[in-house]
C-alpha cells in the first residue's frame, strides 16, 4: 500500500529529490572551473560526449548514432517498470554532468524525471536547452485520447508511449539523436549522417526478417491480451491484435471483477497468448493463463529487459524467439 502510495507521489519524489540535490558533495561550487592555461576548444573536441537517456533502448540507438564519439549511459533498466523508476542521488551526478538528456516523453517519466531535472541543476538538459531531447517528436503516436486526463490513474494521458516497439519508430529516434548530437558537435555531423545511415539499412533489412518470422509463426492475426498497454506499436509492425489488458486502465492495477470478466472474454475470443512485462508480478498472469487457456509469455519490452536482449536488434530477436517457443507450445 505505502509503495502504491509512493508510486503516485511524483511531486513528493521530486521535492525529496531536490533536498537530496543540495546536500551532495560539493552542491554549492561551481560545476566546471575552466583553466585558463587550458585551450578549451582543443579539450572539449577531445572529450566524448556525455549522453544521459532515461531508458536502455535509447540508449542504445543513441550507441549506433554516436559510436565512440559518445559516452552514453541509461538512468533506468530494461527491467524496470520506467514509468516507475525509484531516482537516486547518482542520477543527480550523472545529469549534472550530461551533454545530452534523452527522454522517452509523452509523460512517460513524468513521476520521476521532472524532479531530477530539477535537482541536476544543469540548464541546458532542460526542456527547450540545447541538450535536451524528446526522443518521441515526429512519432505517429497510438491510443491518443480525445480529452488529456489522468483520472483514475491512467499513466498514458498524452497518447500510448511505448513506441520504440515499432522498428519504424526506432528509426525516427535515431533521426531525433543524429539531429542532438549535430546540434552539439556540429564538426562531427558527417560521422552521425553516416552512422545513421548504416543503422536505417541495417533496420531495415532486420525487420523484414523479424516480419517473416512472425507471419511464419502465426502471429500475424492472433488475437492476443496483455497486462499493461506496453505493445500496441509492436502489434501493428508484427500484425496482431491486443484485444484486451489485465490492468483495466495503464497503470492501474487489475480487481478480481476484471479478472473474472477478462478470462471469460479470452475464453469465448480464443486468446492465444497472454503477453506480461517482466516487471509485474507472474502469479496472477499464470492464474489467468490457467484458467483461461492461453500461453504465457513473459516479454522483454526493452533492451537490457534480459541479456539476450543487449541491444536495439537483439531485443527484436529475443521478443521474436520466445512469441515463437510460445505459439509453438513451448511456452506452456
Ligand atoms: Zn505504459
Amino acid at each position: 500500500m505505502i509503495i502504491q502510495l509512493l508510486r503516485r507521489a511524483p511531486r513528493w519524489t521530486g521535492a525529496i529529490l531536490v533536498a537530496l540535490a543540495l546536500l551532495l558533495p560539493g552542491a554549492r561550487m561551481p560545476v566546471f572551473q575552466a583553466d585558463p592555461l587550458v585551450q578549451v576548444g582543443t579539450a572539449l573536441a577531445a572529450e566524448r560526449i556525455r549522453v544521459v537517456t532515461t531508458t536502455q533502448d535509447l540508449a542504445a540507438i543513441a550507441s549506433e548514432i554516436g559510436g565512440d564519439r559518445v559516452v552514453v549511459e541509461s538512468l533506468s533498466r530494461g527491467y524496470q517498470d520506467p514509468h516507475f523508476v525509484d531516482a537516486k542521488p547518482s542520477f543527480l551526478v550523472k545529469l549534472r554532468k550530461a551533454d545530452l538528456f534523452i527522454e522517452v516523453g509523452r509523460d512517460l517519466e513524468i513521476g520521476w524525471v521532472p524532479g531530477l531535472l530539477q535537482g541536476a541543476r544543469n540548464p541546458k538538459i532542460l526542456p527547450g536547452g540545447t541538450g535536451f531531447v524528446d526522443a518521441s517528436a515526429g512519432v505517429s503516436l497510438l491510443e491518443v485520447p480525445t480529452n488529456v486526463s489522468r483520472s483514475e490513474g491512467d499513466v498514458h494521458p498524452l497518447g500510448n508511449p511505448h513506441y520504440w516497439l515499432d522498428p519504424e519508430n526506432g528509426l525516427v529516434v535515431a533521426a531525433n539523436i543524429r539531429n542532438a548530437l549535430s546540434r552539439v558537435a556540429p564538426e562531427d555531423r558527417a560521422l552521425f549522417d553516416a552512422r545513421f545511415a548504416d543503422f536505417e539499412a541495417r533496420l531495415a533489412k532486420r525487420l523484414d526478417g523479424w516480419k517473416k518470422a512472425a507471419a511464419a509463426m502465426g502471429l500475424s492475426g492472433t488475437k492476443v491480451v496483455s497486462y499493461h498497454r506496453s505493445w500496441p506499436y509492436f502489434a501493428h509492425a508484427f500484425g496482431f491484435d491486443v484485444i484486451d489488458y489485465v490492468e483495466p486502465k495503464p497503470g492501474v492495477p487489475p480487481s478480481p471483477k476484471h479478472t473474472q470478466g477478462l478470462i471469460a472474454s479470452m475464453k469465448s475470443q480464443h486468446v492465444k497468448l497472454l503477453i506480461v512485462e517482466p516487471y509485474f508480478d507472474a502469479k496472477l498472469p499464470q492464474q489467468i493463463a490457467r484458467e483461461s487457456g492461453a500461453a504465457l509469455v513473459i516479454l522483454p519490452p526493452s533492451v537490457g529487459a534480459t541479456p539476450q536482449a543487449a541491444d536495439y536488434f537483439t531485443l527484436f530477436d529475443t521478443q521474436m524467439a520466445l512469441l515463437g517457443g510460445a505459439l509453438s507450445g513451448g511456452g506452456k
